[in-house]
């Protein structure tokens, strides 16, 4: 079931998506060579708690820290650690915020140091195949048309989408319906509606699609050891636009 957004309501969903993105910026600001995950992920707990705020992802299933941290071949779900992050690395950061009742969730991957130019093209593509996904995200085109505008652009580059993992209403609850891959044919599934909010997260792989997921139940990655990259942004539609409620003004 789909549950449709009041504008007060969707007041609600952008503070809490408004607080998301400034705490992810608190994080990507600690980024740097030699940092560990772990340190990372106690800077973001206390981003979203000063925000009033609560980590959406801590406890989540029994996930154990407050965000996702997925270097390099990790697609996500990467769990905090003594890792320490290296010049060339890749890190994404996946966030998740409840306030007020509300969810924001938000994803980047950013660059440690100085990163290769095959890295940064994955970055870029990723973060295109993110623009055009929310660019298909309008009132009255259906929810795999963004599938559609994400898979086409992605494959068109010669990169890979992720397909067990997908984007997803959003609001009270973390994963609404409906569900929103990143991939399938155009002009299939619910319309969209004013008052609907989706989280749209294309997650992309540099090599092949197949990803595993490692022992502790939580880690995927790439079965070819290649890089993936992922963004998200939590969108709301409304009648003549979309308002992208997890990016900062100016
Ligand atoms: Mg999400």
């Amino acid at each position: 079931m789909i549950v449709l957004k009041t504008a007060s309501e969707l007041a609600a969903m952008r503070r809490a998506g408004q607080a998301t993105a400034r705490a992810l910026a608190r994080v990507a600001e600690a980024i740097r060579p030699g940092v560990t995950t772990r340190e990372l992920d106690a800077i973001a707990e206390e981003a979203i708690r000063k925000e009033g705020g609560v980590p959406a992802f801590k406890g989540y299933r029994g996930f154990p820290a407050s965000v996702c941290l997925s270097v390099n071949e990790v697609v996500v779900h990467g769990i905090p650690s003594d890792r320490r992050l290296e010049p060339g690395d890749i890190i994404s950061i996946d966030i998740g915020v409840i306030l007020e009742g509300f969810y924001g969730d938000m994803a980047r991957t950013f660059p440690v140091g100085a990163i290769s130019p095959r890295a940064e093209r994955l970055l870029a593509v990723t973060w295109e195949a993110l623009e055009r996904g929310i660019a298909a995200a309008r009132a009255g085109s259906r929810v795999s048309d963004i599938s559609w505008a994400i898979q086409s652009y992605v494959e068109a580059q010669g990169y890979s989408v992720v397909k067990e993992f997908v984007g997803h209403g959003i609001g009270r609850e973390m994963h609404e319906d409906p569900p929103v891959p990143n991939y399938g044919r155009p002009g299939r599934g619910p319309r969209l509606e004013p008052g609907m909010v989706l989280a749209i997260e294309p997650m992309v792989n540099e090599g092949r699609d197949k990803i595993k997921v490692l022992s502790d139940r939580w880690t995927a990655v790439t079965v070819d050891g290649k890089l993936s990259a992922h963004f998200e942004d939590t969108v709301a539609i409304w009648p003549d636009r979309t308002e992208i409620l997890t990016r900062l003004p100016g």
